[in-house]
């Protein structure tokens, strides 16, 4: 678990590609300074870990890419204190991202294996979610509702009502729709029945699976 001024230099050049695409929330890009991300991945990509691109990390599952993060936190408008529901934990670098930010993380995966590899790799580095739950991220996490935000880090076919009804008013979702490609949306909620939906472009994502949690 080693960090090494090898590392932070490229980190450094990975913020700057980032901003280069248009991330200004500086507190994001600090973030994304500050997040190893090589000891998210396997050792063997340890070269790949600051290129600004996807990558597996078993499971059939990717770590999703730094602009895609960056994209995906900038448009959340996290504050320090926020709490914040992530679905689809995978490595656990946006989890990551979001603790480094200040935000009080609740987040969910429903693949075991990796479930468990998260979990321990949270407890070496440090960055320590409210909440770890093992299950369906379709529903939620009622038990620990209202969240000030929500983010869903795989390609959802459609939106759940349920992660709408566990927003407090005011809340933010920010979640990539659809089948093959998806449309990045943010929908702030007015109150119980009025939301505000707009569309942030167009990103490619795992598919957030319909079934229950896996062994
Ligand atoms: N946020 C992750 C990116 C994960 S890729 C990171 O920073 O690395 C998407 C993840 O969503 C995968 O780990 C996948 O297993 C998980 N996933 C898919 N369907 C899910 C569901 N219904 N509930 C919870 N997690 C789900």
């Amino acid at each position: 678990m080693i960090d090494t001024y090898r590392t932070k230099g490229l980190r450094k050049k990975l913020v700057e590609t980032i901003r280069g695409k248009g991330i200004k929330d500086e507190a994001v890009l600090n973030a994304i300074l500050t997040v190893p991300r090589h000891l998210f991945m396997d050792s063997s990509f340890l070269e790949f870990a600051y290129e600004d691109k996807p990558f597996p990390i078993g499971s059939g599952q990717t770590i999703s890419q730094p602009y895609t993060v960056a994209f995906q936190t900038e448009l959340l408008k996290v504050k320090k204190g926020d709490k914040i529901l992530e679905v689809g934990t995978g490595s656990g670098y946006q989890a990551s991202i979001l603790i480094e930010m200040g935000a009080k993380v609740y987040t969910i995966e429903r693949q075991r294996k990796l479930y468990l590899k998260t979990k321990e790799l949270l407890q070496k580095l440090n960055y320590n979610p409210k909440k770890f739950a093992f299950g369906d991220g379709y529903k939620g996490l009622p038990a620990y509702a209202p969240f000030d935000k929500v983010i869903v880090t795989a390609g959802a076919p459609f939106v759940p009502q349920p992660l709408l009804e566990q927003l407090k008013p005011g809340g933010i979702l920010v979640i990539p729709v659809g089948e093959d490609v998806q449309n990045m949306k943010r929908i702030i909620k007015m109150n119980d029945t009025k939301f505000i939906e707009e569309d942030h472009g167009l990103f490619r994502f795992v598919p957030l699976l319909n079934n229950k949690a896996e062994d």
